[in-house]
């Protein structure tokens, strides 16, 4: 490929299989190689080439990166080691003492925590609030923001925001919109045409898909701000492995189609567990139940595949439903080609204190399914048979 002129709009599937294909002018190899060198070669005195240090760039972090901008369709991306880094490098290149961030009071618990522990430092400032209440939205925008963070759907209880209306008002105050969009991925949301200005995802999720590596990225609209931002990665030392960015391209390969039967199976699940008489309540984007089903029609390109339901016995049963459990495993990451069950009070949300859960409508008897890739009737079997012991 890298031989011919673009001649054609590639879909986000097609980009993704054909990701650094044949980019080795020297053998020919198909698959990108893994580059390990930390250092490049100078082509002469004073001229380096591509490449030089590996804390800036290497072959494969650069393969990568055109891949996730492009399916984005951003002007460019910096990959980190985790999805935290991408957060972190993101906050001190933008930055400075007194600036103000704004983020859902419901957004991924380590974001929370980061955001808050800077603040606390003096680093800057932060306020959480509910997006969806417009009263609290006007009242924070009007202190001036310089980054408002939209994260949609939530965790645990799937809810949606208006990514277009926030970003609209949030421009209007002068701040800079960045979504999270770890859990739609580019194949279900895409957040630029929306209004954001950065993109990031934990890779370790959906792009991985194989919860064997962690990795975050930014995608940036706009050239400028990724250069800026880039300089700052160079000068922290935020790079990921080759190894794992290696990884992080072949699982890329098959995004779309995992994407998209994940996404077929849970529609399936929430099915079942709607109309089962043991199961209090589904939250699913599809459900027109979950807050903002409507936004989501109009903003996603399809509901996804993470879910979750609240069990109607008494929370001492929870315990007994999730050991019956032959083929969901109790973990707590999401996206991978493996089904994985989680308990937001003892797991993700244990660091709340138990009045703050009940306020963000986290029960004990709340679960949170990601489903994977199994055969969606074994998955429910899986599930029939531990909601028979309750
Ligand atoms: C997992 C996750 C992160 C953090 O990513 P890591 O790769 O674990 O550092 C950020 N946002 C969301 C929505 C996540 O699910």
């Amino acid at each position: 490929m890298s031989n011919n002129p673009k001649i054609i709009q590639l879909s986000q599937r097609t980009l993704a299989v054909r990701s650094g294909l044949n980019s080795d002018e020297q053998h020919g190899a198909v698959i990108p190689k893994i580059s390990l060198s930390t250092c490049y070669r100078f082509a002469e005195f004073a001229k380096p080439r591509e490449f030089d240090y590996g804390r800036k760039s290497t072959p494969n972090r650069h393969s990568v990166e055109k891949t996730i901008a492009d399916l984005e369709g951003g002007a460019d991306a910096i990959l980190t080691n985790s999805g935290m880094s991408a957060i972190h490098l993101l906050s001190v290149a933008l930055l400075s003492p007194g600036d103000l961030v704004v983020a859902p009071h419901d957004c991924y618990g380590g974001s929370y925590r980061l955001f808050n522990s800077l603040s606390e430092k003096g680093y800057f400032n932060v306020q959480f609030i509910d997006q969806s209440n417009e009263q609290a939205l006007t009242q924070v925008l009007a202190l001036k923001p310089k980054l408002v963070l939209i994260e949609t759907p939530s965790n645990p209880l799937l809810r949606i925001v208006d990514i277009e209306h926030i970003a609209s008002l949030a421009h209007n105050a002068g701040a800079l919109v960045l979504v999270d969009n770890t859990f739609m991925t580019p194949i279900l949301q895409s957040p630029f045409t929306l209004g954001a200005d950065v993109i990031i995802h934990s890779c370790t999720k959906f792009l991985n898909g194989h919860s064997d590596l962690l990795a975050g990225v930014l995608v940036f609209k706009e050239q400028t701000l990724a250069d800026d931002v880039l300089w700052w990665s160079n000068n922290i030392g935020t790079a990921n492995s080759s190894f794992d960015t290696y990884l992080l391209q072949r699982g890329l390969r098959t995004l779309a189609v995992r994407v998209l039967a994940q996404q077929q199976s849970a529609l399936k699940i929430v099915d079942f567990l709607a109309n089962h008489p043991k199961i209090a309540a589904v939250h699913h984007p599809s459900l027109a139940s979950t807050p903002g089903h409507d936004i989501a029609k109009k903003q996603q390109k399809g509901f996804g595949s993470l879910l979750s339901f609240e069990l109607k016995a008494a929370a001492d049963k929870t315990p007994a439903f999730i050991e019956r459990l032959n083929i969901f495993t109790l973990a707590q990451s999401l996206g991978g080609t493996e089904s994985l069950i989680s308990h937001p009070t003892t797991m993700t949300h244990s660091g709340i204190s138990a009045q703050a859960r009940k306020a963000a409508g986290i029960s004990d008897q709340l679960l949170r399914i990601s489903v994977g890739l199994e055969d969606v009737q074994d998955l429910i079997n899986d599930l029939q048979q531990a909601l028979d012991v309750i």
